[in-house]
């Protein structure tokens, strides 16, 4: 994610879980997370009422011996079932996990490991509870919505609108959505499997190796924005590009994917081929907001660059938890944005730095990722020589695409292919903000 109004450039398959948290109690309740296998979604807008309603089915096990599952969804909940049986709205509460993760919804009911179950939900959709959420856009005979994801607030990923988990978590989503009392044209704009089963009907789906932050949708009125779309090559293989660019952007399509295509060859030949699965889906539209998604973006044109690089960074190898959140906007803005610093200034020792926390639960990026971060990477740079930090982040991408990674492995990997020991002491400094010498401790 960016905001334009911060300097960019300041100094210059099966479902699979990564590394889940381990349980907590919260409020006398013990917490576990949860494994989701799937999630299946309907939502009808009704322009007539303004209003929307929302089904969602999550079958999920529980993770280690079992007990409470713990996840979250940010909407007023109507009613629950689980398996079938009607469970008490009460009884799935959020709970406060903390400054760095807000709340998370814990069902009251122990259940075992190794079973499957079945989490079903009645709601209406609103604005979700979530720090610095939008509104649905509801106009004359018009809609407009945008999943509208954000890593520096906590609670802002897929949970917003559907039941959803933590970064480890890898599953399928379904979403059936239609628009009702209009006959206005509509664009779906997403990163799923897009079916158009009716007017104003679709289906999309999720590839299963899609995390909370992955999904990327929009719905807007067609006479709302251009479109268009080109190729890409890529070893040989032809990638479609799609453009959608709002009127009031200030774009032309074509200018759109004139920089698409040069990001593309300069991205594909330093970082590694483009790993998506999908065409590549970009969204253009004004104001000071971007935001990544995995191959695509909904961006201010000044960001589209950044926000495409995310798909190797951020949305390629992906954080597998929001402790690791900070490398991919730091080597996103040292990369993409030029930020970087030059060797001899990154030899001062400075304070000790905290980028990534040591709270598992965290769901937040740190603000400090972009600048401090890239200021990070200078030093690994200066440590190692810019071209083999370069090549060894494009190795880190190979290895990690599609996939989340943890920073840990991160600095084992950068360690091991540089040859270099002192890097531990620029990640103990620097990433884990420890006074003193690497080891030390142990
Ligand atoms: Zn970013």
């Amino acid at each position: 994610m960016i905001f334009l109004a911060i300097p960019l450039f300041v100094a210059f398959l099966a479902p699979s879980l990564a590394q889940e948290p381990s349980p907590r109690e919260i409020d006398g309740l013990t917490a576990v997370p949860i494994n989701i296998h799937s999630v299946n979604a309907k939502v009808v807008f009704d322009l007539d009422t303004n209003k929307a309603k929302a089904t969602a089915d999550m079958v999920f096990e529980m993770t280690g011996d079992g007990g409470m599952p713990v996840f979250d969804l940010r909407q007023k909940i109507d009613t629950i079932t689980l398996d079938g049986e009607s469970i008490a709205v009460e009884t799935c509460a959020p709970h406060d996990f903390g400054r760095l993760s807000g709340t998370m919804l814990i069902l009251e009911r122990e259940l075992e490991p190794g079973k499957i179950y079945t989490l079903h939900f009645d709601y209406q959709l609103r604005q979700p509870v979530s720090p610095q959420s939008n509104p649905i856009g509801w106009g004359d005979g018009k809609l407009n919505w945008d999943f509208f994801f954000s890593d520096l607030n906590q609670g802002r990923y897929m949970e917003m609108w559907f039941p959803s988990n933590l970064l480890y978590d890898m599953f399928k989503f379904d979403l059936d959505v239609a628009i009702k009392g209009t006959e206005v044209k509509h664009l779906l704009v997403s990163n799923g499997v897009t079916t158009e089963v009716g007017p104003l009907h679709w289906k999309v789906s999720f590839p299963d190796h899609f995390t909370a932050f992955s999904h990327m949708l929009v719905i807007i009125p067609a006479k709302d924005v251009k479109i268009g779309g080109g190729t890409f090559k890529l070893n040989g293989e032809t990638k479609e590009i799609r453009v959608t660019v709002r009127n009031d952007a200030g774009a032309s399509v074509e200018t759109v994917l004139k920089q698409v295509e040069s990001d593309m060859e300069e991205f594909s030949k330093t970082m590694g081929a483009w790993q998506h699965t999908g065409p590549i889906e970009i969204v253009i539209w004004p104001g000071s907001r971007s935001m990544e998604y995995d191959g695509a973006t909904t961006t201010a044109m000044g960001a589209l660059r950044h926000e495409l690089f995310h798909s190797w960074f951020g949305r390629g190898a992906k954080p597998q938890s929001q402790n690791d959140g900070w490398w991919d906007e730091a080597w996103t803005v040292y990369f993409s944005d030029g930020g970087r610093t030059p060797a001899s200034r990154t030899k001062t020792e400075g304070k000790p730095f905290e980028l990534s926390s040591g709270d598992e639960w965290n769901r937040t990026t740190p603000s400090t990722s972009y600048r401090a971060g890239s200021f990070f990477f200078s030093r690994v740079a200066g440590t190692i020589g810019e071209e083999e930090l370069i090549k060894h982040m494009a190795s880190f991408y190979e290895k990690h695409a599609l996939k989340t990674v943890s920073t840990a492995e991160l600095e084992r990997h950068l360690v091991e292919e540089s040859g270099n020991e002192d890097l531990h002491q620029l990640f103990h400094r620097y990433v884990y903000g420890k006074e003193g010498k690497y080891g030390a401790e142990k």
